[in-house]
Formats: C-alpha cells, sequence, structure tokens
C-alpha cells in the first residue's frame, strides 16, 4: 500500500474526490499501485507539491521528476541492477550501476505499470533504442539489423579475400 506524503502530512481523498490533508496517517488516502496513486498528482498539483509517494509496507519513498515521470528509489534501482547481474538485459554489455537505465518491459504508453516485474535493466543505448521502436517490433528489428550487418561483414570479408588474392597474383606476375 501507498500514501502520498510530505513527510508530516498524508494526502486525503473524500468520497467525491476532492483532495485534502491530515496529519493522521489512518485518514490518509491508501492507493494499491504507484500508478494509482501518481494519479493525484495530475489531478491536485498544487496541493501535492514537495509530496512523494512511500510505499508502506518497505518505507521507499518514490519522488516525481518534474515531467511526472516516477524516480524509482535506490533500493529498488539496486535490486534490479544486481538481479541483471550489472549487464544490460537487451545487449548483454557489462554497465555500472549509475549507467544503468530502467526500461519499461510494457511501455507506459501501452499500459505498462510502474512496477518492479515490470523494469529491467539497459544500457542508455538500448533503451533510446528500444523506445524508438514498438516494443513487439523490437526482437525482430533486432534480428534485421543483426542479419544485415552480418551479411555486410561477410561481404565485407569475401571482397576482402578477392582482393588480397588478386593483389599477390600481380606480385607474383
Ligand atoms: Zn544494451
Amino acid at each position: 500500500m501507498y500514501v502520498i506524503t510530505n513527510g508530516n502530512t498524508y494526502i486525503t481523498k473524500s468520497r467525491s474526490g476532492k483532495v485534502g490533508k491530515t496529519s493522521n496517517i489512518l485518514e490518509a488516502e491508501w492507493f494499491d499501485s504507484i500508478d494509482i496513486a501518481n494519479i493525484i498528482f495530475q489531478h491536485a498539483p498544487s496541493k501535492t507539491k514537495g509530496y512523494y509517494i512511500k510505499d508502506l509496507e518497505t518505507c521507499y519513498v518514490y519522488k516525481r521528476y518534474t515531467n511526472g515521470k516516477i524516480k524509482f528509489p535506490r533500493e529498488v534501482r539496486e535490486l534490479i541492477y544486481n538481479n541483471a547481474e550489472g549487464k544490460c538485459v537487451l545487449c548483454g554489455r557489462k554497465i555500472t550501476y549509475d549507467d544503468m537505465t530502467l526500461d519499461h518491459i510494457k511501455p507506459l504508453a501501452n499500459g505498462g505499470k510502474n512496477t518492479v516485474t515490470n523494469l529491467q535493466c539497459t544500457c542508455e543505448a538500448c533503451n533510446k533504442f528500444k523506445g524508438s521502436i514498438l516494443p513487439e517490433d523490437f526482437r525482430e528489428r533486432v534480428t534485421e539489423i543483426f542479419m544485415y550487418q552480418t551479411s555486410e561483414n561477410t561481404k565485407h570479408k569475401i571482397m576482402w579475400s578477392i582482393i588480397r588474392r588478386l593483389l599477390s597474383l600481380c606480385i607474383k606476375l
């Protein structure tokens, strides 16, 4: 369960949907998910200024970027990084903790959620690349690039072996 707080007061929501404040956590509105709590920020931006989402079970704090995106706490980021053994899950490259970007497996725009299970450790390049194409096309697109690059490399190798052979013939002549 999550609450919205600034450390002193909590956000309440009346039955009619009106947003208010209380210092009593028992009167606070409890949310099932970060995403549901996040909607309150959009509904009442001035009332929620300086507030953040707090996970009541873990006490983790979820702040928001100015664009409304959720800033994941270090504990969650570390968990995801360690689970991935410090590697980008898309290209397999080793990355440092600071270089990690959190990728939504199912994008938020496609109904994906801000949950640990929907997040994966990726390098910035892969994250950007993935963000620019539809998730269902991702694998196919990567395969296409791989096949094309491999055949280009092969062509390149064949061309050079021909040139080398021609050169060695020239030298012999
Ligand atoms: Zn990568």
